[in-house]
């Protein structure tokens, strides 16, 4: 059997962890040996002989801070992967995710810390882990603030990458952009400038463990794949300056392009829910689904496509056997799709004519990879569809909203404008 717990020339193999939670990285401060105590590490441990350095690093997180955590990749150091711990010894630095507790010092430290993307230095760190800290801590999701409508602040850039074409992609710890989703590209990304050069467009990367950044349709991996690390690319020409790994930099976003796609965006879902309520009436029995509002969710049973644009937004349906089979009636709707569209226009006047606070929830993670909910009040309950996108602040800016429907090969497609006020 090929010893696990030792390197090729024999040196001792301790793991530790890089493990993130919400976009922090956990710190512990040991309490032993005298020599070390009060300083702050990576947690972990020496992998017994025979033992997996995976297994390892989630025993010794389980028996010193009392929590589950998965191991999703590792943060490479210079010596063959490993990082330099002493003369008998090398660091193994894991990627982890929380799976399950809150980490509660035990005997081997006296306190952890949750550490935000700036927070490397808040702490003493033991001179090994100092060099892996900074790594993993440069390796977080990116912050976004784009969800409270930010349109302007701070970064610090953290890499710089040619993405052919004449361009060249910049990734911060924290932005107010909002990227292309490539998962789901309905909104486009932001543009504005970084460092007072101009942002031509913004979308969704990821980062693998050797630091190579894949962009867009190149990211290839599912939404919240943790093996990866997300994160913004900010899109510039590739022939001007671009500021340094390190530097901090001014974000701006153009408000009037957001402004137009929030307007859009806050009308797409409203439009969502009316279209549910307007087409309540043409399912023959009980749907497979049903809205924030109790009504039959026609809109995500049925999407298969959604753009959204300045002040305007075009949504394609689906309506196959298996819809069909669960009582939607498609015939019938297109059928009185005239009236449809005015009972569509006339619950809109109400929810925009009416006002009110729209926001988009996310509980706590502040990073681009969050679940995200936007949130608003209409009469006949609560309006909350999942989204990924920016919105307005209340419905009243939204002004005057018309759909339209018509058939196509595959169900229906629907086309909203937005009047602003
Ligand atoms: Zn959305």
């Amino acid at each position: 059997m090929i010893p696990t717990h030792v390197t090729a020339d024999g040196r001792r193999v301790v793991v530790a962890a890089a493990l993130v939670h919400r976009g922090r990285l956990l710190g512990a401060r040991r309490t032993r040996p005298v020599s070390v105590a009060g300083r702050w590490e990576l947690p972990g441990g020496k992998v017994e002989p025979g033992e997996d350095p995976h297994h390892a690093l989630v025993r010794e997180l389980r028996e010193e801070l009392s929590i589950d955590v998965e191991v999703v990749g590792g943060v490479p150091g210079p010596l063959e992967g490993d990082w330099p711990l002493s003369e008998d010894a090398v660091l193994r630095v894991l990627r982890a995710r929380l799976v399950r507790g809150e980490p509660a010092a035990g005997i081997a430290h006296d306190e952890t810390r949750w550490l935000g993307p700036r927070e490397g230095d808040a702490v003493t760190w033991l001179d090994a882990d100092v060099a892996p800290a900074r790594t993993a801590l440069a390796r977080l999701d990116t912050w976004v603030d784009f969800p409270a409508r930010a349109l302007s602040g701070q970064g610090v850039v953290l890499r710089v990458a040619p993405l052919g074409d004449g361009r060249r992609g910049v990734v911060v710890d924290r932005t107010p952009f909002h990227p292309l989703d490539p998962g789901w590209p309905d909104q486009p990304g932001d543009l504005g400038s970084l460092a007072g050069i101009p942002v031509l467009d913004c979308l969704t990367g990821t980062v693998d463990d050797h630091g190579e950044l894949a962009v867009g349709a190149g990211v290839g991996a599912r939404r919240g794949d943790a093996s990866r690390t997300w994160v913004v690319v900010h899109v510039v020409d590739a022939a001007g300056d671009v500021p340094r790994p390190g530097s901090t930099v001014d974000l701006e976003v153009d408000p009037g392009t957001r402004l137009r796609l929030s307007r859009a965006h806050s009308a797409c879902h409203l439009a969502a829910l009316a279209l549910n309520e307007a087409t309540a009436r043409f399912w023959r029995k009980e749907p497979p689904r049903r809205d924030s509002r109790g009504r039959p969710f026609l809109d995500q049973l049925a999407i298969v496509d959604s753009q959204v644009r300045p002040d305007a937004a075009y949504d394609a349906y689906r309506v196959g056997r298996t819809l069909r089979k669960a009582g939607f009636d498609l015939e019938s709707f297109l059928a009185e799709a005239g009236p449809a569209e005015e009972e569509v226009a006339t619950l809109l006047d109400a929810w925009t004519g009416r006002g009110g606070p729209s926001r988009v929830e996310v509980s706590g993670d502040p990073t681009l990879g969050a679940r995200r909910t936007w949130v608003a009040e209409v009469p006949g309950g609560p309006a909350s569809i999942p989204c990924g996108g920016t919105h307005v602040a209340d419905l009243a800016e939204i002004g005057r909203i018309r759909v339209s429907y018509r058939p196509t090969d595959e169900g229906f497609a629907a086309s909203t404008t937005v009047t602003p006020p």
